[in-house]
């Protein structure tokens, strides 16, 4: 029968993450601010296409079936240029984690930023740690209602937000905020705010570190990406151990007093004069082999954990990189007068020499090595190659589909004539005329259904759909034989480009 402790399911454990400060924070602050800036407030960025055309700068146009980026168009059989920067993206995501390890989840991920800025304000609201502790373990009050709706109703204006962001990139935003306003809004664009806000507010608010650990495969993907040289957040667990608390500054004043150690690397020990980044000369002085570790067992690296991890236990699947022990660890270095980086970013292939006390490798030996250079060549190839078919993509384009049934009509005087569906495209800002031609061996002639002309009027931005004919005389070889090869081409009025498709035209021989 199962007991209790047989129990699969483990209750989330509440986590309360301390306060820290340091260069790590503050440059999470920093890219918080820049992704959290751009996410918001890109949608009302404008920009002139001229008449007819929206003037939102990034725009997903489903109706119009267009993706506008500033003065980039994707139209929907340009899809290729999506799929390229997914690979992209891809390829960004293999190298950043080689070389950083999960610097994506850290820093930069939606919901590590969103969970940060959640956190910051049940921080404002409830207090630090401490004091958010006893507020869960208080019995509920007036008081713990007022905080706690206080912080609930500023993170569901934050997941009303950033809902009602991510719609804005789907339709013209100014358009949509009057229509929201007066409640005039499309009832599909209430539902994704609804639902944006729903999992905003869930993932940031009570989720948080569920979502990495049980929701995202990334955790589990990244294994395979990182290697010995990645460089990840570790603790240096042959400076820190044995750990214990306050007995470091005791073990280093008796030292100085009744032991000297013999200068040089401690094969398989801890020495202080293992250089370290950032580490001062003359601090610490001699100690003996069995003093404790420069860790201080004062938990201010577990405190700050979004994940509620102790990084002191190793690499684990939960820990997003974040950083924030090296800030809090840091800190408590510099107050007991040890040099900083017991907790670091470091390479695992470095570790053996540190045991030695030799130093490490450089950052950029462990950054620049041939596997990260391979894939920074792969993404910036595709980058070039992207941006080189942006550039030469024409403004004027063509498809043909030959009409099959029938293959081919015999007229009245014996001349053949074969049907084609051509799809006109013109990317222009405004109306253009598009001459039609054909070009074959064979003495062939096109017209255009509908018009005396063979010239059409595609309107701006739009494709046009028309019926064209071929036809070859009676007494040409096109008439009489099987397939000839041709192209359909068509001409810019204006600008004279011109753009040509390959078909092929039936005579008589194909029956
Ligand atoms: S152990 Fe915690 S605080 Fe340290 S990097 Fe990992 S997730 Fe961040
Ligand atoms: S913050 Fe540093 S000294 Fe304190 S427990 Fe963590 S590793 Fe040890």
């Amino acid at each position: 029968m199962a007991t209790n402790s047989d129990s699969l399911y483990a209750a989330r454990a509440p986590i309360f993450p301390k306060r820290v400060s340091g260069p790590f924070r503050r440059l999470k602050w920093q890219i918080m601010a820049v992704t959290l800036g751009i996410y918001y407030f890109v949608p009302w960025i404008r920009w002139d296409r001229g008449p007819d055309l929206p003037d939102q700068a990034v725009l997903v146009d489903m109706a119009g079936r267009r993706f506008y980026f500033f003065w980039i168009e994707i139209w929907p059989h340009e899809f290729y240029f999506v799929a390229g920067l997914l690979v992209m993206a891809g390829l960004g995501l293999f190298l950043f984690t080689a070389a950083l390890g999960r610097v994506w989840c850290g820093y930069t991920c939606p919901q590590t930023v969103w969970t940060d800025l959640f956190i910051l304000v049940e921080r404002w609201v409830e207090g630090d740690r401490n004091a958010r502790m006893r507020l869960d373990k208080a019995p509920w009050s007036a008081r713990k209602w007022r905080l706690r709706l206080t912080k609930w109703t500023i993170w569901l204006l934050i997941s009303v937000a950033t809902g009602g962001a991510w719609v804005f990139y789907f339709t013209d935003a100014p358009t949509l905020a009057l229509d929201l306003v007066t409640l005039n809004a499309h009832p599909a664009a209430w539902s994704a705010i609804a639902l944006l806000t729903a999992t905003t507010f869930t993932f940031g608010g009570f989720m948080r570190e569920q979502i990495c650990i049980y929701a995202c495969p990334w955790p589990r993907i990244q294994g395979a990406m990182m290697d010995e040289d990645t460089l990840t957040v570790a603790y240096r667990e042959w400076r820190g151990e044995p750990r214990g608390k306050g007995l470091r500054r005791r073990a280093v004043a008796e030292a100085a007093e009744t032991t000297t150690r013999a200068a040089g690397p401690q094969i398989g020990g801890r020495s202080p004069a293992i250089p370290m980044p950032g580490m001062p000369t003359g601090v610490g002085g001699p100690i003996p082999d069995n003093a404790p570790g420069d860790c201080i067992d004062c938990n201010a690296c577990v405190n700050v954990c979004p994940m509620g991890i102790d990084i002191r236990d190793g690499q684990q699947m939960a820990c997003i990189t974040c950083a924030l022990c090296i800030d809090a660890c840091d800190e408590v270095m510099g107050k007991i007068g040890r040099p900083r980086g017991l907790i670091d970013y470091i390479a695992l292939a470095d570790a053996p020499a540190e045991r030695e006390g030799r130093a490490p490798r450089s950052v950029w030996r462990h950054v620049l090595r041939p596997r990260n250079i391979f894939y920074f060549a792969l993404w910036g190839g595709i980058g070039l190659a992207l941006v080189f078919a942006l550039f030469i993509r024409p403004d004027i384009e063509l498809t043909v589909a030959p009409v099959r049934n029938p293959t081919f009509v015999t007229l009245s005087d014996g001349a053949v004539r074969n049907a084609y569906d051509v799809r006109l495209r013109n990317k222009h800002g405004e109306p253009r005329d598009f001459t039609l031609g054909v070009t074959t061996s064979s003495d062939l002639s096109l017209s255009v259904e509908g018009v005396a002309e063979t010239s059409v009027e595609v309107p701006a931005d739009a494709q046009a759909l028309t019926r064209v004919y071929v036809t070859a005389p009676a007494g040409a070889k096109a008439a009489q034989g099987d397939t000839t090869d041709l192209r359909i081409w068509i001409m810019d009025d204006i600008s004279g480009e011109r753009a040509s498709a390959p078909t092929t035209f039936n005579g008589r021989g194909t029956r």
